[in-house]
């Protein structure tokens, strides 16, 4: 049960948790299907982003969802008791991708004591006058804590790059660079999960119409969505280099079908729930003789 833990404690081997946790893995959602092997160069169009399995609708994981949920709630606080581990859940997209949906849908029961959702958008001109992972690497998970990031030091071979805003050498040597920043907080023993919300360009269109349409919604709309949604090709083809050079094997990505948001959800709930239980946070024994103990009136 333990073998995901190294020498250090810490849980950089675990890269096949469903094998990990059970002889036999439940097959359904199939996600080790949609994890970028390293090495091998990630392809999008192999990933239908309508995938839904043999689920049909919503309802058809409700249930399933809950139980993943109530798994990520009951590890989080072994986690957080144990206080010697950390999780770092990554999660990229196109806009309208589901980021934003993911965190409440996976997350909404979960503990706040523990947990913490770090966003990051343009950077501050304090942050542009640092290398670029130093406001990533200030909001990695201490010992015990899961934190989740929306947008991610990826931006920086993702938008920096289709945009122009660094020359290519620097960005090109930005993945090894990003390998060895996750393989240092894995060698501290936090896990690293790495999410894309992979989403077709007319289910794009439909979020985006809707987000104009929805009053509830347009806050979220900004003109800057479409002019970004004309580089959909170049921003397809900088994440398939991303999640190529830099799915490893401590820290993986997976491609997520994400045009059904509730089988964006179990997918990405089952894989952090596997993945917690692989690491197998215990609780840390009590004190010596607990059972003699009275409280005084
Ligand atoms: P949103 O997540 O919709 O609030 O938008 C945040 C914006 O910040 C997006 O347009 C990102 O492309 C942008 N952004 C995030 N990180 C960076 C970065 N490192 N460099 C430039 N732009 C970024
Ligand atoms: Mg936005």
């Amino acid at each position: 049960m333990n073998q995901g833990r190294d020498a250090q404690g810490g849980a950089s081997k675990v890269i096949q948790p469903e094998k990990v946790v059970v002889e036999d893995p439940p097959p359904e959602p199939d996600y080790p299907r949609y994890r970028v092997e390293p090495g091998i160069r990630a392809s999008l169009a192999a990933i239908d982003p309508d995938e839904t399995e043999h689920y049909r609708k919503k309802k058809d994981v409700a249930g399933e969802l809950e139980k993943q949920r109530r798994r990520i709630q009951d590890l989080q606080e072994r986690l957080y008791a144990e206080n010697e581990r950390g999780m770092l859940i990554v999660l990229q997209a196109m806009d309208t991708g589901g980021k934003d949906g993911t965190i409440k849908h996976v997350f909404g029961g979960i503990n706040p004591q523990g947990c913490r959702v770090s966003s990051f958008k343009v950077p501050s001109a304090e942050e542009a006058n640092h290398d670029f992972l130093w406001r990533y690497h200030k909001s990695v998970p201490a010992k015990g804590r899961i934190v989740i990031f929306n947008r991610s030091h990826y931006e920086d071979v993702l938008v920096v790059r289709v945009k122009n805003l660094v020359p290519e050498d620097i960005w090109r040597e930005r993945y090894e660079l990003i390998n060895d920043f996750e393989r240092g907080l894995t060698a501290n023993g936090i896990t690293v999960l790495k999410f894309f919300l992979h989403i077709s360009k007319d289910e794009q269109k439909k979020r985006l119409q809707s987000r104009l349409d929805d009053p509830d919604k347009r806050w979220k709309f900004s003109s800057n969505d479409i002019q970004e949604r004309a580089f959909w090709d170049a921003y397809q083809q900088a994440f398939e280099d991303a999640l190529g050079n830099c799915s490893t094997e401590h820290a993986p990505w997976y491609i997520v079908p994400a045009n059904k948001k509730w089988y964006r959800n179990l997918v990405v709930a089952r894989t952090i729930a596997d993945t917690l239980e692989a690491m197998d946070p215990r609780y840390p024994p009590p004190e010596d003789g607990l059972e003699k103990v009275r409280i005084p009136d």
